[in-house]
């Protein structure tokens, strides 16, 4: 009888130990990335899980013969030498002088567009189309392993904070920021909906685990095309119970911002470099209240009619203040009005006109919206009468302040804004793996 051992033998060397191995022959896994022929050699570039690795193909160094299936996109098994290689800016490379290739699987079909180039040389609609093959071009690729990065130093910072991971129902009897950008769903003939946050749960497991984040999709129906709008999105969210102030949620946001822009200066640096990525040295974040932003915008910018909110260039204005005045690629606006908030928003007990909320920009965009939230029952339910609700169509998310909450707060943080902003995308679908929109469902 066979036994599994849950032992995995590596079969292949990675790159980043070829400098141990010079001389030496090694075996690697990939995908033929490139093939360029000279005349009495050929490189053959290989494309590994990370990485590209350059082979030199040449009768000179093994009796292989190349056939064929060795073409771009064949899965392949390759032995070969390792030896130092020339670079043109005196860095330490390795390549492989092949001497044997081993054929796994054969495509049946040419790219439709071109991937083994720098870039992918094409429309996004086009690039979007093709998700599947255009990702396999290192600098696209890139993109989404830098935003694991993002996500893994969220995830990381907040356990080390004494945070527990949850996972929320996205089917839901209702929205949570309410509005009209909610998905219906039948579902066996009752309608319901797609969760556009955890809100209402998050808060719900405060008094349970005290600190709670959640990574994962929320939908949101826009109804317009924008270039900074998805109608799915990773939210990355967290509530956090007993705190003194709106302003323990800011600096937990803070704490977690640079944890995770040193992670990917530390363990994500070949993505960083391939894509040019700006990582923003974080010290403090400045903070602003929403009317004296307001007024700066007033004062700078014309023709500004809605004085409850920003428009995206109030937000861009405003970007571009902190970096002048404190060099600070973030800033956090506060206090924003009461009427703006949704209904578990907390206002602010010395000025009920404005809220003890917050929202954080990034480069002069939105990256997260938080604050505190409602914990005694009497002054929620109050709160959803003023704002024409019916506290009995809420009665599950109400358990939470009638059985007692601490005060608590939290935040949801847009993971493709953030990465868009990150790496200067003009389009946040270039930050999304597959993304949605209101034209697009596929691939
Ligand atoms: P915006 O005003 O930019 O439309 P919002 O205030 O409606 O956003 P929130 O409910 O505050 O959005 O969501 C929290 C965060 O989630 C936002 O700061 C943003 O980073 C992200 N986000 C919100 N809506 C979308 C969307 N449709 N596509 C991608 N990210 C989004
Ligand atoms: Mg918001």
């Amino acid at each position: 009888m066979d036994e599994i051992t849950g032992i995995i033998p590596c079969s292949t060397t990675p790159y980043s130990e070829f400098k141990n191995h010079i001389g030496e022959e090694v075996t690697i896994k990939g995908a033929i990335h490139n093939i360029r022929l000279m005349t009495d050699f050929a490189f053959i570039l290989i494309r590994t899980a990370r990485e590209v690795i350059q082979c030199v193909y040449s009768p000179e160094f093994s009796d292989y013969r190349l056939a064929d299936n060795v073409v771009e996109q064949a899965a392949v098994k390759i032995t070969g030498k390792v030896v130092k290689s020339e670079t043109r800016d005196g860095s330490e490379r390795y390549e492989l002088q092949i001497h044997n290739i081993d054929i796994l699987s054969v495509p049946a079909d040419i790219p439709p567009v071109v991937i083994s180039k720098k870039e992918v040389v094409c429309d996004l609609s086009v690039d979007l189309d093709y998700r599947p093959v255009t990702l396999r071009n290192p600098k696209e690729r890139a993109v989404f392993k830098l935003q694991e990065g993002i996500q893994r130093g969220f995830r990381e910072y907040l356990q080390s904070q004494g945070f527990t991971e949850i996972h929320s129902p996205k089917i839901n009897f209702a929205g949570a920021e309410g509005g009209t950008n909610v998905f219906k769903l039948d579902y066996f003939g009752k309608t319901v909906f797609l969760a556009q946050s955890p809100q209402l749960y998050k808060q719900a497991l405060v008094p349970v685990y005290e600190r709670v984040f959640e990574i994962a999709p929320v939908f949101r129906a826009e109804h317009h095309d924008t270039s900074r709008h998805l109608n799915e999105y990773i939210s990355m969210d967290f509530e956090m119970g007993y705190i003194d102030s709106f302003t323990d949620i800011m600096n937990m946001e803070t704490g977690a911002l640079k944890y995770i822009m040193e992670l990917l200066k530390k363990e994500y640096a070949p993505e960083v470099e391939l894509l040019k990525a700006d990582i923003p040295q974080i010290t403090t974040i400045p903070c602003i209240k929403f009317k004296d932003a307001k007024a700066l915008c007033v004062k700078k910018l014309k023709n500004i009619t809605d004085m409850k909110d920003f428009e995206p260039e109030e937000e861009m204005f405003l970007g571009k203040w902190a970096k002048q005045q404190f060099n600070s690629d973030f800033l956090f606006v506060t206090h924003y009005l009461s009427k703006k908030r949704p209904f578990y928003t907390m206002d602010d007990p010395d000025d009920p006109e404005v809220t003890l909320s917050f929202d954080l920009l990034f480069r002069g965009i939105e990256i997260t919206s938080g604050g505190q939230r409602i914990h005694d029952y009497n002054m929620q339910v109050e709160k959803m009468k003023k704002l024409g609700m019916d506290p009995a169509q809420f009665e599950t998310y109400l358990m939470l302040h009638k059985y007692g909450a601490p005060p608590h707060g939290g935040l949801g943080l847009g993971l493709e804004r953030l990465t868009m902003h990150l790496l200067g995308f003009k389009n946040v679908r270039y930050a999304a793996m597959f993304p949605r929109d209101i034209n697009r469902v596929t691939p």
